[in-house]
């Protein structure tokens, strides 16, 4: 059985309301929002960590970066906008199914999310 909480948003298991969602990925509010606006980029696939990406993964993800200036308008982007990755329990790693934050509209003036 899978317990991935990302894995049953995406199933609707979990209800969440998604900003927006292709073939690839769905993007959601985070739980907890360590911005003003903070969103999180969930690549539909599960995996854990950059290091189990095979090539297709890589693919999807750079597709869905390229995604994200054309969201601009619906997130609300245009201030700027701050991407991270956690990987591992040293970055603070909770949900172990790969995702990106979107942290924007506020100056990212804190060194630590
Ligand atoms: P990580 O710490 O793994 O990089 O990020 C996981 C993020 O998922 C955290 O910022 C946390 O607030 C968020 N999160 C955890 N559970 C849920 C949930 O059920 N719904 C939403 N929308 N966000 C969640
Ligand atoms: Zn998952």
């Amino acid at each position: 059985m899978n317990d991935c909480i990302f894995c049953k948003i995406r199933d609707g298991v979990i209800p969440s309301e998604k900003v927006y969602e292709d073939e690839s990925m769905f993007i959601i509010r985070d739980i907890e929002p360590k911005a003003e606006r903070h969103f999180l980029m969930i690549p539909k696939r599960h995996f854990k960590l950059l290091s189990e990406m095979t090539e297709k993964d890589s693919v999807t993800l750079g597709k869905c970066l390229k995604k994200i200036p054309k969201l601009n308008d619906l997130l609300g982007l245009s201030g700027g906008y701050r991407l991270v990755i956690n990987q591992g329990d040293d970055a603070g790693q909770t949900v172990f199914h790969l995702h990106v934050h979107i942290l924007t509209g506020q100056k990212m003036d804190f060194p630590h999310l």
